[in-house]
């Protein structure tokens, strides 16, 4: 019951963590996830660079094994009706890969359990309290709904964009964006044919992207404005379909592979029957990613736009960097905490540069409300973004 480390939350953030902190010599790791694997599970591309992620945290070879689908690079219609192609064809690190996302998942929580890692799924996390000798004392419930306490020496907030325990302990999120995603599954035909390639399309209000997945599934996804979302009613499937219709390429790519009539709604058991699966995807950073402790990763600690498709990639570079710097803090040394912090900033910076550079491309609906409010604030400087808010 007593542990080194509890981290609370057994995403692609947690698990890696978890994995990472065993590299660095510490034993006794807890992982608090509220929810179990077979959960669908949103967000697939990864880019050729994850690689050497992967092989930091010793996990490549088997990583590889697991057959996720490949993916040569991206095509778009952004700023232009016309298709661009960004491939990876001479990128140094080969390939990137559209995952499974639920097997992606597993798998980095079972290679963290195979090293020793204690993984409690189903369980949540009803009470948090400082404890001066000991760090953290938490109260679990599991889905026996029996109780148990356990202390932690630091804790590991890897609960996503909730940032639950982070804003529990006094960090704020700061907001740049907020959109709404409504997601739906095609089912390919066996025996068709689809590129192997992220699309993507802006429209006037949002725009789209589809990726064919491992099992010849695709996941078709529309981005907008929360209000926009409810007025055009993209979260009901009826209307969802109609607007897909009307998108140039990606309706195309659906209708030449056969997948246009073959939604898959099986994929989303949660979502109310033949509706998409609507979710959110904020852009923001905490105001402060580390404290006395504990520290914040992956998207608890800053979430970036969909359209970046770095938020695999940025949780696992976290996981790295948070398990050098819970070891330096276990050895007296709480600089290693500072310069973590440092870092998920100035990585935030970088984020904004290159968001603000994308969505000022697309120059082609000056009067629509989404790519105005986008546009409006690229012009901002972080520190205004900021304190903007929503
Ligand atoms: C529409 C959409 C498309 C995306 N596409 C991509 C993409 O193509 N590529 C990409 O890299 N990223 C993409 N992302 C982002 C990506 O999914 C996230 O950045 C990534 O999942 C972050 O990992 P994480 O471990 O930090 O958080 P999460 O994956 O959110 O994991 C958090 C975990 O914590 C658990 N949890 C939450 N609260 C508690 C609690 N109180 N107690 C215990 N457990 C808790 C949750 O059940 C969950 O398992 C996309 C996101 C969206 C919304």
């Amino acid at each position: 019951m007593e542990y080194d480390v509890a981290i609370i939350g057994g995403g692609p953030g947690g698990s890696a963590t978890a994995l990472a902190l065993r590299q660095q010599g510490i034993d006794k790791i807890l992982v608090v996830e509220s929810g179990y694997y077979q959960t669908i599970r949103i967000g697939e591309s990864i880019p050729p660079d994850t690689r050497i992620l992967l092989e930091e945290l010793g996990i490549l070879e088997d990583f590889l094994k697991e057959n996720h689908e490949t993916c040569f690079g991206s095509c778009s219609s952004w700023g232009n009706d016309e298709l661009g192609y960004n491939d990876f064809l001479f990128n140094p690190y080969g390939n990137g890969w559209h995952l499974d996302r639920r097997r992606f998942n597993a798998f980095l929580a079972q290679k963290a359990v195979e090293r020793g890692v204690e993984l409690h799924c189903g369980t949540k996390v009803r009470s948090c309290d400082r404890v001066l000798s000991e760090g953290f004392q938490l109260q679990l419930m599991g889905e026996d709904n029996q109780t148990q306490v356990i202390t932690a020496s630091f804790l590991v907030d890897a609960t996503g964009i909730r940032a639950s325990f982070a804003r529990r302990l006094g960090a704020r999120k700061l907001f740049l964006d907020q959109l709404i995603c409504a997601i739906a599954f095609f089912e390919l035909p066996p025996d068709s044919h689809f590129a192997k390639l992220t699309l993507l399309e802006a429209v006037e209000y949002g725009w789209w992207y589809v990726a064919k997945l491992p099992n010849n599934k695709l996941a078709t996804v529309v981005a907008s404005e929360p209000s926009m979302i409810k007025d055009t009613g993209l979260h009901r499937m009826e209307n969802w379909r109609a607007y897909l219709k009307e998108t140039k390429h990606i309706s195309k790519e659906l209708a030449d592979c056969g997948a246009i009539d073959n939604l898959s709604v099986s994929l989303t058991p949660q979502a109310k029957a033949q509706d998409p699966m609507v979710c959110a995807a904020p852009s923001f950073q905490l105001d402060q990613t580390t404290g006395n402790g504990w520290l914040a990763v992956g998207d608890a600690a800053s979430a970036f736009d969909p359209i970046s498709s770095q938020g695999i990639y940025k949780a696992l570079w976290d996981s790295l960097k948070a398990a050098q710097a819970i070891a330096s803090y276990f050895q007296g040394d709480s600089r290693g905490l500072q310069e973590y912090e440092s870092l998920i900033a100035s990585r935030f910076d970088n984020y904004l540069t290159q968001r603000n550079y994308f969505y000022k491309m697309e120059q082609r609906w000056p009067t629509s409300p989404f790519w105005q409010r986008r546009q409006e604030r690229t012009g901002l400087e972080k520190e205004e973004l900021l304190v903007v808010g929503l």
